[in-house]
């Protein structure tokens, strides 16, 4: 067979013949993997639904020619057989994924034969076991693309309908869940890696612990799980490549019907423009961030917008400054979305011991060490159903600040004097003359209080006092903070005392500055949202409307002005 003969698409893909391929299973398992007699006992189970799979078991499970002449020529004759039934006339192919598929077909290519699909518990698709275009299965791109982790096989499979899950913990995440063959008997059981199968106990269960092994290997499940469809099957499928598939999970996340078909649309397809290294203007510049900034908010709420969660019980409490506290916990989630101090949550109370309600507070607690809690302060203490704990429905708020301030990249566009000249030019990646200011370089770098600078460190703080642009860039725990408050230390004292506003893309990056700064001996002042003001961090004393409460009358007047006045 020539590879020619599949087109384009068989570029990605290493073709066996396929007779042989369909013998050793078209996959590269040792003999270890060879069960060809066991049952699989779970805990969804029932003892009469354990099956012996010896009697449905397909030739792909064995394996490296540990079958005998004769089991060999059985198999040889079945598959020629499958083969024979898999002659279909050109336009059943044509056919194969446009007509009606039953629910349990690959949702990316449409294979449906029911021992090489499995059912995704989150989300309830099927996806077949097959790697297709792609250099997993379908299945495993599925799980790891969606962050779906839980998966049931299909009824009418070499298993039957089976949810897998560690036979002594119950835990359903595939991605950690292995097997041990039990030595004597024909029994394969589903661990956990840990810490089931590291349990000594299993010793007394003449289980072999060293034996165990993922379910999941080179990106497949084992064969024996799941099977691998054919290649004939695979090449009759519908040809789906690995940036479909990426397009159908985007597709998915705001229309969990979206269909292959969706994919065509128009609209579907408009992938943002790269950035460049160098940009004609601001113009060009933004229009090529503008539509990556829109992109990261639209993602950014959705996020938030879709982690509303229900069924919440509320414990009230009323903070020292008097207002109400709903302290709740919330429904673990996998998401990329990390609670923080100061985040805004609606409540809302959906029962019947109280008229509908709902509130908006900001987040003072999260998980921690001291309890799973969140706290959240509400903005006003009118009417809120403090006697109600349960019943309770819970919003994420987005809020589009940080986005908002992308405005300037507006004025970036159309104003080329926003910025300076050497800014503008350097931001768009012109050649720029560099420019040095002439400065009393200090004879020693290091600021008071702060960790002495290394070699490196010195050169940025050196290299930032002398350009009026500098970039730092340097892994986690490299120094850059203290690096920066180091460089804030010395431009105060070159410039004789002179005000330096320092800013960082988070609330929390400014409390580590404001901290390190604060220990050289410089005045600090530290400005946060009001929705921030309550919220307690261990600069909260450097803060303006802490600083102005701590000092009388007629110097918090002199301050403001001061603060007007820069
Ligand atoms: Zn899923
Ligand atoms: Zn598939
Ligand atoms: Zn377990």
């Amino acid at each position: 067979m020539s590879v020619d003969a599949y087109g384009p698409s068989s570029q990605t893909l290493t073709f066996l013949d396929t007779e042989e391929a369909d013998l050793i299973g078209a996959d590269t398992q040792g003999s270890e993997f060879d069960f060809t007699d066991f049952t699989l006992p779970s805990q969804s189970q029932t003892q009469a639904s354990q099956l012996d799979v010896g009697q449905t078991h397909s030739p792909q499970v064995q394996v490296n020619g540990d079958i005998g002449k004769n089991g060999l020529d059985a198999d040889v004759a079945a598959t020629t057989q499958t083969l024979r039934e898999l002659q279909f006339e050109e336009d059943e192919e044509e056919a194969y994924y446009t007509k009606d598929l039953p629910e349990f077909a690959c949702k990316y290519c449409g294979i449906h034969d029911p021992s090489c699909v499995v059912m995704c518990n989150v989300c309830k698709k099927w996806f077949c076991n097959g790697r297709g275009n792609t250099s997993g299965s379908h299945i495993i791109n599925h799980l790891v693309r969606a962050k779906h982790k839980e998966v049931t096989l299909h009824k009418d499979g070499p298993l039957g309908e089976t949810v897998l899950e560690c036979y002594s913990c119950g835990v359903r995440n595939v991605f950690v869940l292995g097997f041990i063959p039990a030595k004597a008997d024909s029994v394969v059981v589903l661990l956990c890696r840990q810490p089931c199968a590291a349990q000594n106990s299993l010793k007394d269960m003449n289980w072999d612990q060293e034996q165990w092994k993922p379910l999941i290997a080179d990106r497949c499940f084992l064969s024996w799980l799941v099977k691998l469809p054919s290649e004939q099957e695979q090449l009759r499928a519908r040809q789906i490549s690995a940036q479909q598939i990426n397009k159908l999970e985007e597709l998915w996340k705001d229309n969990v019907d979206a269909t292959f078909q969706d994919l065509e649309k128009p609209g579907v397809d408009e992938e943002p423009q790269q950035v460049l290294l160098r940009y004609e203007d601001g113009y060009q510049y933004q229009n090529i961030f503008g539509p990556l900034v829109k992109l990261e908010a639209d993602y950014d709420k959705k996020l938030k917008e879709s982690q509303t969660q229900d069924n919440i019980e509320v414990r009230w409490d009323v903070g020292l400054n008097k207002k109400t506290i709903s302290y709740f916990t919330l429904a673990k989630t996998d998401g990329d979305m990390k609670l923080m101090h100061g985040d805004e949550l609606r409540l809302r109370y959906l029962g019947e011991m109280h008229k509908p309600w709902s509130g908006v507070g900001h987040v003072i607690k999260i998980p921690d060490n001291f309890g799973e809690e969140v706290g959240i302060e509400l903005k006003n203490n009118c009417g809120a159903p403090t006697e109600c704990t349960s019943n309770f429905v819970l919003d994420f708020i987005w809020k589009s600040t940080s986005f908002d301030r992308q405005l300037a990249l507006k004025k970036f566009a159309v104003d080329d004097t926003s910025v300076s000249g050497y800014i503008y030019h350097r931001l768009l990646g012109h050649e720029v003359e560099e420019v040095l200011f002439r400065c009393h370089l200090p004879k020693h770098f290091s600021a008071p209080n702060l960790p002495d600078l290394n070699r490196s460190q010195v050169y940025a703080v050196k290299h930032a006092l002398q350009r009026p642009l500098s970039l730092i860039q340097g892994p986690p725990g490299t120094g850059k903070t203290v690096t920066s408050a180091t460089i804030v230390y010395q431009l105060v004292k070159q410039t004789g005392g002179g005000p330096v506003l320092v800013c960082a893309p988070s609330n929390i990056a400014v409390d580590q500055l404001t901290e390190k700064i604060h220990r050289t001996g410089l005045k600090v002042v530290r400005l946060c949202a009001k929705s921030r003001e309550a919220i307690d961090s261990p600069v909260s004393f450097l803060a303006l409307h802490n600083q102005i409460r701590s000092i009388d009358r007629s110097v918090e007047c002199f301050l403001l002005i001061l603060w007007l006045v820069a």
